[in-house]
């Protein structure tokens, strides 16, 4: 097994992974900072990505180039689209989509002329993160499923934004990095996988929420992918 990259878009998502790490490493490259080490007897290799598809497709882009990596995985939060969901449940990416990107007539919505319209997420890697997902929640009442995670450079804050983006793409959560990093992934034939934990409802106050829960949320992607690391 090959070295795993993990990116995080903010420091409380990436905090969880670099406090369990040994051997860490600290390596830049421009502004990111790559920590390589050890994490469940993987190599494993971690970044933050700053907010943003431009950002979080940088990343994943210096990540493959500086490293020989065998899989990515991004972790972190997001807003819910499906009704389902509570805060502090999981998505894991079974596709991801940039709900922003629009080139009608002559692609479908979400996208990105020349691609697939969904960018697929590694089917192993979602089985596993379930399976971990199970193990962190035994005894919680958090839920996990694997569906759609939708894109786009917006926090999306409004009901009908967000119902638009679960009617359109049947999207489950909604966040800012996820798609971009799957894209380069898959330009660069890297298997990949999001693990997103709900930090709000995508409607009004979800910045309210965001601020709340964001921490704790984030603790639980950490966990799941910690697990991950252990049983890959
Ligand atoms: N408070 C931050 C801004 C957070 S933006 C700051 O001051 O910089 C929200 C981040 O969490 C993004 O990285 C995104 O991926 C995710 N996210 C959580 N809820 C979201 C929502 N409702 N819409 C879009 N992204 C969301």
């Amino acid at each position: 097994m090959g070295t795993i990259g993990i990116i995080g878009a903010m420091d409380v998502e990436i905090e969880g992974i670099l406090a369990q790490m040994t051997d860490s490493t600290i390596e830049k490259s421009g502004s990111f900072v790559f920590t390589t080490g050890r994490l469940g007897g993987k190599d494993i290799v971690v970044v933050k990505c700053r907010i943003g598809k431009v950002n979080a497709a940088m990343c994943a882009t210096a990540l493959l180039a500086k490293y020989d990596v065998a899989a990515v995985i991004n972790l972190g939060v997001a807003g819910a689209a499906a009704d389902v969901l509570n805060i502090g449940d999981v998505v894991i990416s079974k596709d991801l989509v940039q709900h922003d990107v629009d080139a009608q007539p002559y692609y479908a919505p979400g996208q990105v002329p020349g691609m697939a319209i969904r960018f697929a997420a590694n089917a192993a890697l979602a089985a596993l993160a379930e399976t971990s997902c199970r193990r962190v929640f035994a005894g919680l009442d958090n839920k996990a499923y694997v569906a759609t995670v939708a894109t786009g450079d917006v926090f999306v804050h409004h009901r009908e934004i967000k119902e638009r983006i679960a009617a359109n793409f049947g999207a489950y959560c909604i966040e800012m990095e996820g798609a971009a990093i799957a894209h380069v992934c898959q330009l660069m034939d890297i298997p990949f996988v999001a693990i997103r934990a709900i930090s709000d409802k995508a409607e009004g106050g979800a910045n309210v929420d965001f601020e709340q829960f964001v921490a704790t949320s984030a603790a639980f992607s950490a966990k799941i992918v910690v697990d991950m690391m252990e049983n890959l």
